[in-house]
C-alpha cells in the first residue's frame, strides 16, 4: 500500500465505488434491459442474495483505508430498494461522498428524505424530452413528465448539483440532443451526452449505433457558443464545455471513441456482493462470501486490496472484434 492507498497493475488508485443495490428496474430501456430478454422468464437475483445495508457499509468502510473517496448508488433502479435513504444515511456517516444514479421515476416521492439522509449529488438518466421517443426508449408507461418532476423535487430538496445523463443512439434520439441542452441551460443542471456502449450481451450493440461525441459537439456548436472547461480531476470521465454567456455547462462521456481506462479509478459492487474491477469484466470477486464469513475491518480491507493489486483491466482501450465476442455482464446487474 502507498500513501494514496492501493495501486493496481497500471498504477491506478481505488477512489470510486459504484454500488448496485438491485438488478430490477421499472423501466425497460432498450439499450439496457430489452423487454424480450428481461421478462418473466428472466431470473433476477433473489432478494435474499442482496447484500444487506449493514454488509454494504462494511465493504465501504473496508475500502476507505485504500483511498476510497466516493460511492455512487445505482442498479437496476436503486429507488426500488425499500428504505434506500437508510443506506444513504449509513454511507454518508462513513465520510465518503454519496451520489445516486436514478431514472428519477420515484424521486418525486423520495427526494426529500434522500436529501435529509445526507445524499450529496444525483444523476438522472433522461434520453429524450419528446414523450414518444422517451416512451419508446424506456419501454415504460411512466411519462417523461414524472422524470422531470423527479428532477424538480431533487432541486427543491436542495440536492445539488443535479446532472442529467443522456445516452445517444444513432437514429433513435439524436434529435433530442439540442432540446435537452436548451431545456437545462440556465438551470444549474449539466447535461452529459454518453456514447452508447457495448455493455452486456442483450442489446444488439453495433459500432454504427454510436454517435461520436466529436460529431455531437460539432452539431451543437452550430447553435450554441461553447468553450472548453478544464476538468477538476484527471479521473473525471466527462469532457466539459461551457456556454460562453455563463449560462451553464454540458459534458461528453466518450467511452467508445476516446477511452479513459488510464484514469479509471472505479470498482463496482453488484447487488449480490461481487466486486468487479471493470464495467466489461466477465466475472467478479465474491465479497459476500468473505463478509458472511465474518470478515470486516482490516481483513476485508486486505481482501479488497489483493483484488485491486491484480487489476489490469483496460477493456475500452483494447476494444476490438475479438474483445467484443467475450462474455460480458449486463449493465443492470453490475450498475452503470
Ligand atoms: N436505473 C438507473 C438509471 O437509469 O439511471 C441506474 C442504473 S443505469 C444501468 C445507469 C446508467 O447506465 C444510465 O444512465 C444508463 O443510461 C446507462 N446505460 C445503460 N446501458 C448503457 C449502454 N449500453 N451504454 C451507455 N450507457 C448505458
Ligand atoms: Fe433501468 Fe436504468 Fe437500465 Fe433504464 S438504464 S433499464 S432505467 S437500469
Ligand atoms: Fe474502467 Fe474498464 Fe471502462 Fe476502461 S473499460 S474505463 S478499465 S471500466
Amino acid at each position: 500500500m502507498t500513501d494514496s492507498g492501493v495501486l493496481d497493475q497500471l498504477g491506478r488508485p481505488l477512489r470510486d465505488l459504484r454500488i448496485s443495490v438491485t438488478d430490477r428496474c421499472n423501466f425497460r430501456c432498450r439499450y439496457c434491459m430489452p423487454r424480450e430478454r428481461f421478462n418473466e422468464d428472466h431470473t433476477f437475483l433473489p432478494r435474499r442474495a442482496y447484500l444487506s445495508f449493514d454488509e454494504i457499509e462494511k465493504v465501504v468502510l473496508a475500502c476507505k483505508p485504500l483511498g476510497l473517496e466516493k460511492v455512487r448508488i445505482t442498479g437496476g433502479e436503486p429507488l426500488l430498494r425499500p428504505d434506500l435513504h437508510e443506506l444513504v444515511r449509513r454511507l454518508s456517516s462513513t465520510g465518503v461522498e454519496v451520489a445516486l444514479t436514478t431514472n428519477a421515476s420515484l424521486l418525486p416521492r423520495q427526494a426529500a428524505r434522500l436529501a435529509e439522509a445526507g445524499l450529496d449529488r444525483v444523476t438522472v438518466s433522461l434520453d429524450a424530452l419528446d414523450s414518444k421517443i422517451h416512451s419508446q426508449m424506456t419501454d415504460s408507461s411512466i411519462p417523461v413528465e414524472t422524470v422531470l418532476e423527479g428532477i424538480d423535487a431533487a432541486l427543491r430538496s436542495g440536492l445539488a448539483p443535479v446532472k442529467v445523463n443522456c445516452v445517444v443512439q444513432r437514429g433513435v434520439n439524436e434529435t433530442e440532443v439540442a432540446p435537452l441542452v436548451r431545456r437545462f441551460r440556465g438551470t444549474g443542471i449539466t447535461v452529459r451526452f454518453i456514447e452508447y456502449m457495448d455493455v452486456g450481451r442483450t442489446n444488439g450493440w453495433q459500432l454504427g449505433h454510436v454517435v461520436p461525441s466529436a460529431d455531437l459537439l460539432g452539431y451543437l456548436q452550430g447553435e450554441f457558443d461553447l468553450t472548453p472547461v478544464e476538468s477538476d480531476r484527471p479521473s473525471d470521465v466527462a469532457r466539459r464545455w461551457a456556454h460562453s454567456d455563463g449560462s451553464g455547462e454540458i459534458g461528453f462521456i466518450s467511452s467508445v471513441t476516446e477511452p479513459f481506462c488510464g484514469d479509471c479509478v472505479r470498482a463496482r459492487l453488484s447487488a449480490d456482493g461481487r466486486l468487479h474491477t471493470c464495467l466489461f469484466a466477465s466475472g467478479g470477486h465474491d465479497l459476500r462470501a468473505i463478509v458472511e464469513n465474518g470478515a470486516e475491518g482490516q481483513q476485508l480491507t486486505e481482501a479488497i486490496a489483493a483484488i485491486w493489486r491484480r487489476r489490469a483491466d483496460r477493456y475500452s482501450e483494447l476494444r476490438s472484434e475479438e474483445t467484443s465476442a467475450l462474455p460480458r455482464i449486463e449493465m443492470s446487474y453490475i450498475g452503470g
